[in-house]
């Protein structure tokens, strides 16, 4: 075992989004409650009903057409930084 706690010369299995993006579980004290659980990043696919996630994929599709109609984009909550914003809070 690496000092990270993960097995060493396995292939690697991400078991979940924070494995697979590398970052840090989320404090459950401070994290996003929007749709980015804490990443500040949300998977949207061009099936989307909500307005803003409609809208985040067609900017996203603009700018970088995607292969399998999912794009990551910035969580609207907060801003793409994972936390809970002031105006979420209580
Ligand atoms: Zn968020």
């Amino acid at each position: 075992m690496s000092k990270d706690g993960k097995p060493e010369g396995e292939p690697i299995v991400f078991t979940d989004r924070y494995q697979a993006l590398g970052i840090p579980y989320p404090e459950a004290e401070t994290m996003c409650l929007g749709q980015c659980e804490g990443t500040g990043m949300v998977p949207i696919s061009r099936g989307e009903t909500d307005p803003v996630f409609m809208r985040l994929w067609r900017e996203a599709e603009a700018k970088e057409p995607s292969d399998d109609g999912w794009h990551f984009v910035k969580c609207p909550d907060c801003g793409g930084t994972g936390k809970r914003t002031a105006d979420a809070q209580g």
